[in-house]
C-alpha cells in the first residue's frame, strides 16, 4: 500500500503501465535465430573509427535475416552538437552501413520500435520506474551534492567499496510522508534502484567475444532517473534494450563492469537479458614507445572517420578492411571467394580478437589497392570524379574534359585475371596518371641505369622510324626484339645472361628505354596499351623530345 502511494506521489500523470508497452512492441516476428542489433551513439556528430567498427560489427551481426537499428542516446545533453544525428547517419552511409530502422534525422525515424531517440522516451521510462517503485524496488533519493561528496571521501578513507549503498543509502527506507514534505519543500531528488545484490554474491555470464565472465554482484543503489527525470544509460538500456527486442548487445568494452548493474535491472525488469558482446578497442603501435595504444582522437588522423573520405579510400575498401580487422580469417576467405560479397562470408563475434585488433594503415592500403583492383573503368571513372570534384579540382578538370581518355586510362590492365594493384586510394590517382597528360608531365625521366645516354638516343632515333601507331598488341614486343638485336642488344634476359660480354643488354632493357621516354618512368602498367591511349602523335612527340634534351 505504502508503495502504491509513493508510486502515484512521484508519477502522479503516468498512465500507461509496462503492459501496455509489452503490448505495443511485441516481440518480432523473425525467422528462427535471427538477431537484432543496435548501434546507439551519442549524437556527437563526430564519427570516430573506433564507432564506426562497432557500427560495422552490430550491422555483420544482424546480417540479412536480422534487423539493425540506429537509436541515440541523448540523455547527456552536454555532448550534443547540432545537426549531430545527421551528422552519424550521413557518416555510416558514407561507409555503406544503412540500419533497417531508427533515427534517420533530428526529427525523422523509421520503424516500429520508436521512438529511437532517448529523450523522446520519458514516458516509458516512467512507466518503468513507477512499477519498480510500486514493488518497493526502488525509491525516492534526496542526497545532495555535498552529501554524496562527504560519503565518497569517507568512503575512501576507509578504502571501501564507493557509492551509495548499504548504510550510505540514507533514503533507502523513506516514508510516503517524508518524500511529499520534501517534495512540498520544492527538494529535489533522483530515483534509485533499492539494489537486491548481496556483497558475497556473484554474477558470470558468457560473453559473445570475451568468453565466460564472473563478477560480484551489484549492491549499488544507482540512480534510474536523475533529477530532470531523464533516465541514466543503465536504465535506458534495459528498458530500450529489451523494448526494441535487442538479441544481441554490441559495445565497446569499457561497459563490461556494469553488466552485473544491467544483469540485475534485467532482473528485476522482470526482461530476458540480452546477449553481450564487448568489443575490444581499436588499437595502434605508438611510434614513440612502439608499445601498442588505443587508436586516438587527438594522435591519430585515421581515428577520425573523414579521413578516409580526404584520402580517397572507397568505401567498399573500408569495409574490407574492418571486416579484415573484425574477423582474422576474413582474409583467407576473400583470397579464396575474390568476386563473392561479404555478406556470403560467415562472420563470427567469437572470432573477434578480445584484446583489441591492431590498426595498420599500411595494411588497409593494400586491402584497399586489392579491392580498388577488382573495380571496372566506370567505378573508377565514377568514384574518382566524385573524389576528385570534392577534394582536387585540377584533377577533377583533367578528366572531365575528355571522359573517353579518362576510361580509356583506367582501363589499362583491368578487368583481366590479375589485374595491376597501383592505386591504394583515389589522392594517389594524379600522381599514377600524370604522364597521360601534357599539363602534368614534367618532361622529368628517369632511364635505365644500364644503356648509355649514346645506346639510348640511337635507340630513340630507330624506333621514331619504326614505330607504328595502327600496330598490333602481338607485334609490339617482336618490334623491340628487332631493334634490341639491331643496336647490339639481346632479344630475351637469358639470351644476355648466357653471353654477358656479347650483348649491351636485352630486349627488356630496350623496351625500358622507349617506356622512360614516353612516360618518364620506369615502371608502368603495359607499355603497348599506354602508347594506344596517348595516340601517335604525343607518342611520337615525347620520343622526340626525349631525344632532343
Ligand atoms: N551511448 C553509449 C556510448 O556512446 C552506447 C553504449 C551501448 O552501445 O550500449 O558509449
Amino acid at each position: 500500500m505504502e508503495n502504491l502511494t509513493m508510486s502515484q506521489l512521484l508519477f502522479p500523470s503516468v498512465d500507461k503501465t509496462p503492459a501496455d508497452y509489452e503490448e505495443m512492441y511485441p516481440p518480432r516476428a523473425l525467422k528462427e535465430g535471427a538477431k537484432v542489433t543496435r548501434f546507439s551513439p551519442s549524437p556527437t556528430g563526430f564519427l570516430h573509427f573506433g564507432s564506426l567498427f562497432a557500427a560495422f560489427v552490430a550491422s555483420r551481426t544482424a546480417g540479412q535475416d536480422g534487423v539493425f537499428y540506429l537509436r541515440i542516446e541523448d540523455t547527456d545533453k552536454k555532448r550534443e552538437v547540432e545537426n549531430g544525428v545527421i551528422g552519424m547517419v550521413n557518416g555510416l552511409k558514407a561507409f555503406g552501413i544503412v540500419p533497417d530502422e531508427g533515427a534517420l534525422s533530428e526529427s525523422e525515424e523509421r520503424g516500429s520500435y520508436g521512438p529511437y531517440t532517448q529523450s523522446m522516451r520519458n514516458h516509458i521510462y516512467h512507466a518503468y520506474v513507477k512499477k519498480l517503485v510500486e514493488e518497493g524496488l526502488a525509491y525516492p533519493c534526496f542526497m545532495t551534492e555535498e552529501e554524496i561528496a562527504e560519503i565518497r571521501e569517507k568512503q575512501e578513507a576507509e578504502k571501501v567499496l564507493p557509492g551509495i549503498y548499504g548504510e550510505y543509502a540514507k533514503y533507502r527506507d523513506i516514508t510516503v510522508e517524508e518524500a511529499e514534505r520534501r517534495i512540498a519543500a520544492g527538494e529535489e531528488y533522483v530515483v534509485r534502484l533499492k539494489s537486491p545484490g548481496k556483497p558475497e554474491g556473484r554474477i558470470s555470464f558468457k560473453d559473445e567475444i570475451k568468453g565466460k565472465i564472473e563478477m560480484p554482484e551489484n549492491i549499488l543503489d544507482i540512480v534510474l532517473l536523475k533529477k530532470d527525470g531523464t533516465p541514466t544509460y543503465h536504465f535506458a538500456h534495459a528498458v530500450d534494450d529489451h523494448l526494441m527486442r535487442t538479441t544481441h548487445v554490441t559495445r565497446g568494452d569499457e561497459w563490461i563492469s556494469s553488466v552485473p548493474i544491467h544483469l540485475q535491472l534485467f532482473r528485476v525488469l522482470g526482461f530476458k537479458a540480452p546477449k553481450y558482446a564487448h568489443i575490444a578497442p581499436i588499437m595502434k603501435e605508438d611510434e614513440e614507445t612502439k608499445g601498442k595504444r588505443k587508436l586516438s582522437k587527438r594522435k591519430d588522423p585515421e581515428a577520425a572517420v573523414s579521413f578516409y573520405a580526404e584520402a580517397g579510400y572507397p568505401s567498399g575498401a573500408v569495409n574490407e578492411y574492418l571486416m579484415t580487422i573484425a574477423n582474422s580469417n576474413y582474409e583467407d576467405w576473400r583470397r579464396a571467394n575474390k568476386t563473392e560479397s561479404m555478406d556470403k562470408f560467415d562472420f563470427k563475434l567469437s572470432k573477434m580478437s578480445k584484446a583489441g585488433a591492431l590498426f595498420d594503415v599500411v595494411k588497409l592500403h593494400d586491402v584497399s589497392k586489392t579491392y580498388i583492383s577488382t573495380l571496372n573503368a566506370d567505378e573508377v571513372y565514377n568514384a574518382v570524379e566524385a573524389w576528385s570534384a570534392e577534394y582536387n579540382k585540377e584533377l577533377h578538370a583533367l578528366i572531365t574534359a575528355d571522359p573517353g581518355y579518362a576510361h580509356s586510362i583506367f582501363s589499362i590492365e583491368r578487368g583481366n585475371k590479375k589485374p595491376r594493384k597501383d592505386i591504394g586510394k583515389w589522392s594517389e590517382v594524379k600522381d599514377y596518371i600524370a604522364y597521360f597528360y601534357d599539363e602534368l608531365f614534367d618532361g622529368e625521366r628517369e632511364w635505365p641505369q644500364n644503356v648509355s645516354e649514346a645506346d639510348r638516343k640511337a635507340l630513340l632515333e630507330r624506333y621514331l622510324e619504326i614505330y607504328d601507331p595502327d600496330g598490333e598488341a602481338q607485334d609490339w614486343f617482336p618490334q623491340v626484339q628487332e631493334l634490341a638485336a639491331e643496336q647490339g642488344f639481346a632479344r630475351a634476359p637469358k639470351e644476355y645472361k648466357n653471353a654477358p660480354d656479347e650483348f649491351k643488354g636485352h630486349a627488356g632493357d630496350v623496351a625500358g628505354v622507349i617506356r622512360a621516354a614516353v612516360t618518364g618512368r620506369l615502371n608502368t602498367p603495359d607499355l603497348y596499351s599506354i602508347m594506344q591511349t596517348l595516340g601517335g602523335d604525343k607518342v611520337r612527340a615525347r620520343i622526340r623530345e626525349a631525344i632532343d634534351k
